[in-house]
């Protein structure tokens, strides 16, 4: 098992000093990582990774039965021992456009929700756009202006964002219907790691985010497209900060 050194709060911490567990031409796993694996609608982290006489690009991110694998391209040197410390260097720019997109995904999909009662069908994060399927949907221009200040209101009152791990129960008992899909999550799973945003909005999500709303800098639907006949797909893009 690789401990995911990211969670609870970590999501802001991009160098750090590991054990190498096991390396081979196209992966290296780790005691510990900081590298968030793909998952959740967040793609992977990308970076580097430095031993002693060597180094290698970090191209992909997985997890396997509980390891997480480093999938390595460009190595430098010989590959290192198993107990040998290595060094991770996660590619920070893109960690934090990951970061500010998933919180800004949390705060649209809550905004939906509130407003039309429509919940988040699916999720895709990207650095430079994102998107969000809800059902059941029809949005039109008008829509989509109050959904958009919507959010950038909430963004801009700057709510504080915490994220810890809670007994399941008590996540059953406080979460918002259509903020979660816990029904899917296995029974043997008795702690969650949740992401509360201040008096907003509450749920279960293992990803990276920012620490208060306003980090965002503000969001702009770019784009709308009917995805079957009750769900609809919101595009969006961060404004820069
Ligand atoms: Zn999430």
């Amino acid at each position: 098992m690789t401990d995911l050194l990211y969670l609870p709060d970590e999501d802001a911490v991009t160098d750090f000093e590991a054990t190498v567990v096991e390396a081979s031409e196209d992966s290296i796993v780790l005691d510990g990582t900081y590298f968030y694996p793909e998952g959740g609608g967040q793609p992977a982290d990308r970076g580097t990774i430095e031993w002693d006489g060597g180094q290698a690009s970090v191209v992909d991110v997985r997890k396997d039965h509980g390891e997480i694998h480093h999938e390595i391209d460009d190595v430098e040197g010989d590959l290192p021992e198993d107990g040998e410390t290595a060094t991770g260097h996660v590619d920070a720019d893109r960690r934090e456009a990951h970061r500010r997109m998933h919180t800004a995904q949390h705060v649209l999909s809550r905004v939906v929700l509130d407003e039309y009662d429509a919940t988040t069908a699916g999720n895709q994060i990207h650095a430079d756009f994102s998107r969000i399927d809800f059902e059941p949907a029809d949005f039109d221009d008008e829509d989509l202006e109050l959904i958009e200040a919507r959010t950038n209101d909430v963004i801009e009152r700057n709510l504080p964002v915490t994220k810890d791990e809670r007994p399941r129960e008590t996540v059953e008992a406080n979460v918002a219907e259509g903020r979660s899909n816990l029904d899917l999550l296995p029974d043997h799973v008795e702690e969650l790691r949740v992401v509360e945003i201040d008096n907003f909005d509450m749920c279960p999500c293992g990803g990276t985010h920012v620490d208060r709303t306003g980090e965002i800098g503000g969001i702009e639907i770019t784009n709308r497209l009917s995805k079957g006949a009750d769900v609809e797909r919101i595009e969006f893009e961060l404004r820069e900060n």
